[in-house]
């Protein structure tokens, strides 16, 4: 008889781990708390199509992403643009793609820039080492690019991914980062025409047409031990039995589920924080710039930057209107998170006048949404710390955002890790 497991949460991770774990023979039954899946990439309906709720690219060496795409069929859903990035210094806008770039960013005086042109290329020769994971990144650019360099161009940088907590990321999880983002030789982005929306249906239908069990709406409550197997906790449900358990939650979440299992202190105590995001969307009649990222600094926003979604994504999908993101990546306790959505959403509209002011675009709809638990807010020693994807063996398992380090965060990421969680897996329960 063939195994049945559980997988917790319809995000990229449970998604892919119930179709892994759909390869190996076993049955499944997924779990989602939402009434969709697709988590932090899910989208909500608009006029008659859908659109992504944060804004979400491909890159081309997104090697596990794109793997799952081609299993699925939808390869020839992939299309790739040249993209550009401004930055928004003192309300004025720079472009910064290419060295010429750098050499022309006139905030900095020309050795500054001389300076940061010789890091970049001693950052990408040098690789991702482990070692940098005992020193902060912002410790290893102000001794790499220069105090000045630091506060003008780097911080700002920092602050647009990880918000006001960047002081205290390991410069590991930065050189990571920018040897995903410059891996290539053009600026080249991935996004699929059907939007995001299509890959989802498309795990969920192929789960369901052979046979497997997917649950909406269903937040799992706790997970315990079950003579050889495990037992779910759920609302208003009698509890459900299953062999094993693969568990896809922001840390946190699963050490909840799992606080009356013998789990190893290392994981029990494991402190990680999350920073969350607030993105107001904006559909506009026009165009803004021609960046598809641009960080604003020292500009007097609200927003830590824009991302202007219709340089990447084609028009048609969102009905010919100019889809923008304003963001801020802060924590769920911020003054900023728990402001209501019509305040933060002027605010942001405010910005998009202020800092666009030749631009003409019309609001024609606007949308605000958030979310809890994004970032993993990484600190000095983390790889040290990481939790194993085994909890029980044989019975449990986790494959989560906390497991993500050094790697960035994304689809891509989240599907190694679970590739990688599998790989484990299947060296421990017999098919
Ligand atoms: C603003 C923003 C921009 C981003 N940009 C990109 C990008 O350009 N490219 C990229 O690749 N990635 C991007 N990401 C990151 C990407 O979204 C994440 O890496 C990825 O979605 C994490 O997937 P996950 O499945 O691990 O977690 P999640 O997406 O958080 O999924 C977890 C799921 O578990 C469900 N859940 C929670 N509690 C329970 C429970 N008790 N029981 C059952 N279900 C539960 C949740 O509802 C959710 O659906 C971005 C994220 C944000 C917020």
């Amino acid at each position: 008889m063939s195994l049945h497991a559980a997988v917790i949460g319809g995000g990229i991770s449970g998604l892919a781990a119930a179709h892994r774990v759909a390869a190996l023979g076993h049955q499944v039954t997924l779990f989602e708390g939402a009434d969709v899946l697709g988590g932090l990439g899910s989208t909500f309906p608009y006029r008659d199509g859908h659109l992504e709720r944060f804004y979400h690219c491909l890159l081309p060496n997104d090697d596990a992403l794109i793997g799952f795409i081609r299993e699925l069929g939808l390869e020839t859903e992939l299309l790739w643009r040249e993209t550009r990035m401004g930055f928004l210094y003192q309300r004025r806008d720079y472009p910064l793609n290419t060295a010429a770039d750098l050499l022309r960013f006139d905030p900095l005086s020309l050795h500054e820039r001389l300076r940061l042109g010789l890091m970049a290329i001693w950052a990408r020769y040098r690789g991702v080492s482990m070692d940098l994971d005992e020193i902060t990144a912002a410790d290893w650019l102000r001794r790499m690019a220069g105090e000045r360099a630091f506060e003008i161009l780097w911080k700002p940088l920092l602050a647009a991914k990880i918000g006001d907590r960047y002081s205290e990321i390991p410069a590991l999880w930065l050189s990571s980062r920018l040897s995903r983002e410059k891996n290539t030789k053009l600026e080249r982005k991935g996004y699929l025409s059907g939007g995001y929306q299509s890959l989802i249906d498309a795990f969920a239908q192929l789960l369901q047409e052979r046979g497997h069990t997917i649950h909406l709406n269903k937040p799992v409550r706790s997970i315990a031990l079950d003579g050889a197997g495990m037992v779910l906790a759920l609302d208003d449900v009698p509890d459900m039995h299953f062999d094993y358990v693969i568990c896809t939650l922001p840390l946190t979440a699963c050490q909840q589920l799992m606080a009356d299992l013998p789990v190893d202190p290392r994981l029990r105590d494991l402190s990680l924080d999350y920073q969350g995001v607030v993105c107001g969307m904006f559909l506009l009649d026009k165009p803004l710039s021609p960046y598809y990222w641009m960080p604003f600094v020292d500009s007097g926003s609200t927003a830590q930057g824009v991302i202007e979604m219709s340089n990447l994504m084609p028009l048609e999908r969102s009905q010919g209107l100019y889809v923008n993101y304003l963001v801020n990546y802060t924590h769920r306790d911020s003054e900023l998170f728990t402001r209501g959505e019509e305040e933060l959403l002027e605010l942001y509209q405010r910005d998009l006048e202020a800092l666009f002011p030749r631009s003409g675009a019309k609001v024609i709809d606007r949308f605000l949404f958030k979310a809890p638990f994004v970032e993993p807010i990484w600190t000095v020693g983390y790889q040290q710390r990481k939790p194993p994807y085994t909890v029980i063996p044989g019975r449990l398992y986790m494959a989560t955002t906390a497991h993500l380090y050094p790697k960035v965060n994304s689809w891509n990421s989240c599907c190694e890790v679970v590739d990688e969680m599998i790989s484990e897996l299947t060296l421990q329960i017999a098919p």
